[in-house]
């Protein structure tokens, strides 16, 4: 797996540092400056590259599909919802406030970090680990945007013939489809043929250099400390030595050289210098990552010891890594003892709410989440963890309709939630609804870019004879537009 992740990254931004032709180059020269943001090159370019825009979001439409259904990807709400926020909030502080990001996580302990065209990044789990702030996480991600925001896979196929973007189209997602099933990977893609295409693919250090200030402009117009990015250079070279052969990946797929490092360090000489605390989110969301990442035991292991030792950070998010993975091994006594503990400090944070839930309901106390449920989302409106959660509850509980009603209450909220059309389906079927079943079912499939089992699913509801006036109106119309946006997704796939 290490190796095709080293090859996804490759062959989708990253570069190694050869020699590459800059007359290929198709974007301006970057001029060095310490003002970044006014000597970013003219995003105007990229009109002439191959690769248009809509041909970015469709290839990310694409992968968001895998990324829906990976087993490969962390697939958990509290996580990816933190990493998304941290994401916007430096996008919107980036060259480009147009584009759109989607931010996943990868379950892999190697440290790494990719973006993929159409603004898709993909974060590693051994990346939240690795950093040592949140000023560390944001340094990388607002590499990974400046990569993004200034086109440099676009630019860099500028230079090469239309079918190799074909190849890269498919390569890529027969590459993110193998993570989740390495038999078909090694039939699907030889080391020697990804090997020819990288060679075909190298990004210029022009690249990355231009993805380090715009990573450092980020971070200084979002507040964070511009130091450190360098920091976690130091920590990336340090690497092998704490988190053990977990730095190569990232090594390879963004080689530090004395150079890139030197520039880096003396822009940030010329920077302010500001001490920013990391929010109790990011504590908690490394504490989450690190109880689910081995074995429960010896997450267990390693919290106690580092509660004994007093060696945390945080020891709010040190207690609920703890529990978390209590709860995992399902010892709920001494997840308990550790929300007892959490409850006398007073924190107020949705992830500790949900914890004190999913507590409940291994103590089969249903109706005692449902409540917690209840109380905290009117304190946390929009957190997608309790929303789940409530619904589920009461899907376990045999409570359909209550389970519809939270979930139809928060959907404005989360129009594109692919989740919460799941969750409604499964509620429909409790209640034998066969046209709203298969309606809900089209929704997810189309909000996890899968227009075919969309349109197949709406074919279900529209031929379902359980549904009124209404409702078969609202299908029928429905299924005449997913079947229109499926006529050009064919047409679209015909052409590239
Ligand atoms: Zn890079």
């Amino acid at each position: 797996m290490k190796l095709k992740t080293i090859v996804i990254a490759m062959l989708l931004w990253s570069p190694t540092f050869t020699l590459a032709d800059e007359g290929v180059f198709t974007g301006k020269p970057y001029t060095p400056s310490t003002n970044v943001e006014s000597n970013l090159p003219d995003l105007g370019d990229v009109s002439q590259t191959v690769l248009s825009q809509q041909d970015e979001r469709r290839i990310g439409e694409q992968i968001l599909r895998e990324v829906a259904t990976s087993d490969e990807v962390l697939q958990d709400a509290e996580v990816t919802d933190y990493l998304q926020a941290l994401g916007d909030r430096l996008a919107t502080n980036g060259p480009d406030k147009q584009q759109k990001f989607t931010f996943f996580v990868v379950k892999d302990k190697s440290i790494n970090a990719f973006a993929m065209p159409g603004g898709v990044i993909g974060v590693h789990t051994g990346l939240f680990l690795a950093v040592n702030s949140e000023s560390e996480l944001a340094s990388v991600l607002g590499h990974e945007i400046g990569h993004v925001t200034q086109h440099h896979l676009a630019r860099m196929l500028a230079s090469q013939k239309y079918d190799t973007f074909k190849n890269i189209a498919g390569i890529a997602l027969a590459l993110l489809v193998s993570r989740s099933n390495p038999q078909l990977a090694s039939g699907a893609l030889t080391a020697a043929s990804a090997t020819t295409i990288q060679r075909q693919l190298d990004y210029t250090r022009e690249h990355e250099r231009e993805a380090d200030r715009v990573g450092l402009s980020i971070l200084d117009n979002t507040g964070f400390d511009v130091r450190a990015m360098p920091a976690f250079f130091n920590t990336l070279q340090r690497g092998t030595r704490f988190v053990e052969g977990t730095a190569p990946s990232f090594l390879r797929t963004h080689p530090l050289t004395s150079e890139r490092i030197a520039d880096v360090s003396n822009r940030v000489q010329n920077m302010t210098y500001r001490q920013v605390e990391d929010s109790l989110e990011f504590h908690l969301v490394r504490a989450k990552v690190r109880a689910m990442q081995s074995f429960p035991q010896t997450a267990i292991d390693e919290f106690e010891d580092n509660i004994k030792q007093q060696r945390f950070n945080n020891e709010v998010a040190e207690h609920y890594g703890l529990a978390i993975a209590y709860l995992r091994k399902n010892d709920v006594e001494n997840a308990v003892k550790q929300w007892q503990w959490l409850k006398t400090q007073g924190s107020q944070h949705a992830f500790l709410d949900n914890l004190a839930a999913n507590i409940e309901i291994a103590r089969h106390q249903p109706k005692k989440a449902e409540l917690l449920y209840t109380q905290s989302l009117s304190r946390f409106p929009a957190s997608r963890a309790l929303i789940y959660g409530a619904a589920e509850n009461y899907l376990a509980s045999r409570q359909p309709d209550k389970a519809i009603e939270v979930i139809e209450r928060k959907l404005p909220l989360l129009p594109n939630d692919a989740n919460c059309y799941d969750l409604l389906a499964k509620a429909y079927t409790v209640k034998g609804k066969v046209l709203l079943k298969h309606q809900a079912q089209a929704e997810a499939y189309y909000r996890k870019f899968d227009i075919n089992h969309a349109v197949e699913q709406m074919e279900f509801a529209a031929k379902a004879s359980d549904g009124n006036f209404y409702e078969k109106s609202i299908v029928e119309a429905r299924l005449k537009e997913l079947r229109r946006l499926q006529d050009i997704e064919k047409e679209a796939k015909k052409n590239a």
